[in-house]
């Protein structure tokens, strides 16, 4: 299947490391261009060098995307580097656990750090996405759905961007944009790596239990398998897709432990 994505231009946030990584690779290798939107300077520019040393297809922009003037320097470098903006994929963010007994202020913060900056790198973004009729993803999660138990912030930054989806599809049916979320569930990935690492006292015991409760195949989805479907809502092969909720979790949320 031809994606038809050669040339085109994406934004990544969070495009160096873990999902995002897998997607900018995909991306790359379709023959798209794309910008890197991250904080992590030192572990972008590696990226890009063992990808694409010459720099024609992948640029990078380094900055914290909780300051809407990052995310409106973003699109204006990208305009200016590459000329055009075919697609956006909001992915940058992470599982701070923050909870009801943390307070308004670490919930205001844990908003910023995950929700915001998928609206303002849009907004930033509207004429070009307009004019390329493009195609946005949102990189939620199963916790939007599901809850966690200890992670507030998270948990409403998630479910919050699944209300954009739908909104933002709704809103931008007659200019021809589309947007899609894609909902992981378990994904090894550095930021997991970290969580498990720095949570469990037997790290690998912890892995073993979550594992063997995900019905299909009992493994993790890999980063390149969310990767795989982000890049087909972005392509036109999935031109009639818009307002969906992607959940690629080897039937984690909804082919119920119970089954079994
Ligand atoms: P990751 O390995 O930490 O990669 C995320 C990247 O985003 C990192 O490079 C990080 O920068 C960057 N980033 C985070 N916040 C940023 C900010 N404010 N400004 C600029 N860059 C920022 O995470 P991942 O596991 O691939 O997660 C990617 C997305 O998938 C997240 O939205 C996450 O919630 C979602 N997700 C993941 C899983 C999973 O199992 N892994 C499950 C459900 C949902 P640093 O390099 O500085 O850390």
């Amino acid at each position: 299947m031809n994606l038809h994505l050669k040339d085109k231009t994406f934004i990544v946030t969070g495009g160096s490391k873990g999902i995002g990584a897998a997607i900018t690779q995909t991306l790359f290798e379709e023959g798209s261009k794309v910008m890197i939107a991250t904080r992590s300077r030192e572990a972008t520019e590696q990226f890009i060098d063992q990808i694409d040393p010459s720099r024609s297809q992948l640029h990078s922009i380094i900055g914290d995307l909780k300051s809407s003037d990052q995310c409106r320097k973003v699109i204006e470098e990208t305009v200016a580097y590459f000329g055009s903006i075919d697609g956006i994929v909001n992915n940058a963010g992470m599982n701070d656990g923050v909870t009801l007994e943390d307070g308004p202020e670490a919930f205001r913060k844990s908003l910023e750090l995950n929700l915001y900056h998928y609206y303002d790198l849009v907004h930033y973004a509207l004429p070009y996405l307009k004019t390329s009729k493009g195609s946005i993803v949102n990189i939620s999660s199963k916790v939007a759905l599901t809850g966690q138990g200890a992670t507030s912030g998270y948990a409403a930054a998630k479910s919050a961007q699944l209300g954009l989806t739908r909104e933002w599809a709704a809103a931008l049916l007659e200019d021809g944009v589309r947007v899609n979320a894609v909902l992981p569930a378990e994904v090894m990935t550095p930021l997991y790596r970290k969580w498990l690492d720095n949570s469990f006292e037997n790290p690998a015991a912890k892995e073993a239990e979550i594992v063997s409760k995900i019905p299909l195949g009992k493994r993790m989805t890999s980063a390149q398998e969310i990767a795989s479907m982000t890049v087909f809502l972005l392509s036109d092969q999935s031109a009639h897709t818009t307002g969906q909720f992607m959940i690629v979790d080897g039937g984690y949320v909804h082919l119920d432990r119970s089954l079994t």
